[in-house]
């Protein structure tokens, strides 16, 4: 995940960057390479880095515990200045004075750190994922237990009993 500065031109450039999931030292749920689309805008005093990152990832379902992958994509930017001076122009982490003569500038540590900030908090295999018989565990996904129609809604067989009882007799 490295650029080299010396060799892009000022204005608006591209740099297409790929590197192992492993070699990033991503979790073990992440897979194949990682891969990021730059955007740089070089000055004379300055270059602008927006990073457009994605790599997949396999998660356990929230409610069946099927593994699926996903693809994660996370984006953000970076400035790299000559001098102290636009400091006060750019607000949080992602500024960065260059050191004299430096040539090189390495994302992959950035890069890995807006990837798993991107891990969605919940998983689901699908949207509609059925989940598990809280019963027998058989995943409903794949096929329908005996079990499963006798549990179905608890809240709407206790209206039901109520809604008997209010029967009048005749
Ligand atoms: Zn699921
Ligand atoms: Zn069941």
């Amino acid at each position: 995940m490295n650029i080299n500065i010396s060799n892009i031109p000022a204005g608006s450039s591209t740099v297409e960057l790929s590197q192992s999931a492993t070699l990033m030292a991503l979790p073990e749920n992440f897979s194949g390479d990682v891969s990021a689309h730059v955007s740089l805008i070089k000055t004379s005093w300055q270059i602008v880095v927006k990073i457009d990152a994605h790599a997949d990832a396999a998660f356990e379902c929230d409610r069946c515990a099927d593994q699926s992958v996903h693809r994660i994509d996370a984006e953000f930017e970076q400035v790299y200045t000559w001098g102290e001076t636009e400091r006060d122009t750019v607000e949080g982490d992602d500024f960065f004075v260059l050191g004299d003569g430096q040539k090189v500038i390495d994302l992959a540590d950035a890069v890995r750190e807006y990837l798993l900030l991107a891990v969605p908090v919940k998983n689901l295999c699908h949207e509609d994922c059925r989940g598990l018989c809280p019963v027998c565990g058989t995943n409903l996904n794949e096929r329908l237990c005996t079990c499963a129609p006798e549990t179905g809604d608890i809240r709407w067989s206790a209206l039901q009993n109520l809604a008997s009882r209010n029967e009048p007799h005749s």
